[in-house]
């Protein structure tokens, strides 16, 4: 028998039973600063992971809802461009002290619908939040250049100006964090913005959206849409929308990218990963060891710059017990429980392919030396956990290694040298992040020099960038060519406009001849 859950933490998104369905609250869409219930007749059961209870129906958007937003989008945009930057740059300020002030709220949404620990969900929040604040400089940010001089009486000069609509497609894994790297940016570059949320959690989308109305963004301004494919395929084929970012799976990210792009958009598109931590025999071995657990196992291995492959550096290896032995020592439960560290996977359908990805590196010839493919959490037996999982003497060529496996799972490579680690990891194709262990500074620079990933850890383990900075995973991991936030991210939400004005001193001598050749 399915329980339907209605928590309370929904009362704030006006969610509501609809009088005609099975009882299910039904998430809504947001069309000029209003909670709209869709008129579909396709909707979508969002599961706690944790249980697997249907806690609300999400929306297949039709096709005149779709377009509603965008019509609400491109009617706000007007005004909203023309709105002064400092007004902008307040509702950010605002906007920015109402997600502080509901980070509990936004963390229990993403626990309840993602799965993910509450304090893991409140990082969630703030890893986002950071990205607001820097929007907040948008009046530094997003000055133009000048150039006078350039001829007698003659300037040059640039303006960064907003495109017009952009729209926004986010993956299951950062409910708070990638909607916060899309549409504030966008916004307070004074475009308009249509988000549509992952199908599998839209809750924390909902509230940051609300919260960004109560903050002052006027009607039309920021709008969720929902649905799959056909909501996709609408965005990318829709000629209002001027620009698209994407953070998701490879398939989506080139098909969207593909498919934008021929229409004439700009699109940014952060994919899959597959992240390599190098062991140094010189590194410190207690720290070492823990950041690797935490950032192997950590939010279940969902996680983009999880470190989901160790290779061990020459005598490195003998501490593999070590990281057994911590991994083991992890807590697995649903994310509301006290103390646990790590929480179930999304959907039975991601357990099932996690556990037959370790069965395939089994199969190949690697060495399971700690299997949570079978455990049991206790109160939660219908859930979609899986315990910490590590695989030893795994080779670049097993499905375990060439997949990106997107769950607790750790394959393991030894190596002699630091070259080998290098090359092997520039062979991989993606090329999100990666970090590497060591006390040995001229090694951390020969590491940083050689390798061919966007995003280096020295030390670090998950060396996700400040939003000062830009997220830059390369290679397999991103198609595009402006980054999500920073300066390359106000660089994609805007196009430049340059103005050469000339302002004559002196009159133009009476009966002087017009010059024909290009100046
Ligand atoms: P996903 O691609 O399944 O879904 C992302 C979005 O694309 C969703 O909104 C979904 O509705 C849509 N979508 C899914 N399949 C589609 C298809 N075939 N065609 C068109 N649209 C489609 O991704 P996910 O499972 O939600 O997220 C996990 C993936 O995202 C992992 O691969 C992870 O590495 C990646 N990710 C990357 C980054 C990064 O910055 N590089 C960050 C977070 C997650």
């Amino acid at each position: 028998r399915t329980v339907y859950l209605r928590p309370k933490i929904y009362n704030a998104l006006q969610v509501s039973l609809r009088p005609y369905s099975s009882g299910t609250p039904t998430t809504k869409l947001f069309i000029n600063n209003e909670f709209v219930e869709s008129q579909t007749k396709d909707w979508i059961d969002l599961h706690n992971p944790a249980t697997n209870e249907v806690v609300t129906r999400v929306p297949k958007s039709t096709q005149a809802e779709m377009e509603r937003a965008v019509n609400a989008a491109s009617e706000a945009f007007p005004a909203w461009s023309d709105t002064s930057i400092l007004a902008r740059q307040q509702v950010m300020f605002k906007f920015q002290s109402l997600i502080k002030e509901n980070v509990k709220e936004l963390a229990a949404l993403i626990t309840l619908e993602q799965g993910k620990t509450l304090a893991d969900a409140e990082g969630d929040v703030a890893r986002g939040l950071q990205v607001v604040e820097h929007a907040c400089g948008i009046t530094s940010l997003q000055l133009g250049e000048t150039l006078p001089g350039i001829s007698k009486d003659m300037d040059l000069y640039s303006y960064r100006i907003p495109l017009g609509v952009t729209a926004g497609i986010t993956p299951f894994n950062f409910p708070a964090m990638i909607p916060l790297w899309m549409f504030p940016l966008a916004t307070v570059c004074g475009n308009t913005s249509v988000i549509k949320p992952s199908e599998r959690d839209p809750g924390a989308t909902m509230l940051l959206v609300k919260l960004a109305a109560e903050a002052g963004l006027p009607k039309g301004v920021v709008n969720v849409i929902h649905g799959a494919h056909d909501a996709v395929n609408f965005i990318c084929d829709n000629p209002a929308i001027k620009a698209i970012s994407f953070v998701g799976s490879d398939q989506a990210g080139k098909y969207i990218y593909e498919r934008g792009s021929l229409n004439g958009k700009r699109v940014q598109s952060n994919m899959g990963a597959k992240n390599h931590g190098v062991i140094m025999p010189d590194a410190n071995k207690e720290s070492s060891i823990n950041q690797l657990v935490a950032a192997a196992f950590g939010a279940a291995g969902q996680r983009c710059m999880a470190l989901s492959t160790a290779v061990f550096v020459g005598d490195s290896k003998d501490w593999i017990p070590d990281l057994v032995k911590k991994a083991k020592s992890l807590k697995v439960s649903a994310g509301v429980e006290k103390g646990a560290d790590l929480g179930p996977l999304i959907s039975p359908q991601a357990k099932r392919r996690v556990c037959d990805l370790v069965q395939s590196g089994v199969n190949e010839g690697a060495n399971l030396i700690l299997d949570g493919t079978n455990i049991v959490v206790q109160g939660y037996e219908k859930g979609n956990f899986v315990g910490p999982t590590i695989l030893t003497d795994v080779k670049t060529n097993m499905k375990c290694y060439t997949e990106e496996i997107f769950g607790p799972v750790l394959v393991i490579m030894s190596v002699d040298t630091l070259d080998e680690a290098i090359q092997v990891i520039n062979s991989n194709p993606y090329g999100n992040g990666t970090a590497i262990f060591t006390t040995n500074g001229a090694t951390a620079r020969k590491f940083t020099n050689e390798i061919d990933v966007g995003q280096i850890g020295i030390n670090v383990p998950i060396p996700v960038p400040l939003p000062m900075f830009s997220f830059t995973g390369s290679r397999g991991s991103f198609l595009g060519d402006s980054n999500f936030y920073g300066k390359a991210g106000v660089n994609f939400y805007t196009q430049l406009k340059t103005i050469t004005s000339s302002w004559k001193s002196e009159d133009v001598s009476y009966g002087s001849k017009p010059d024909t050749a290009f100046p």
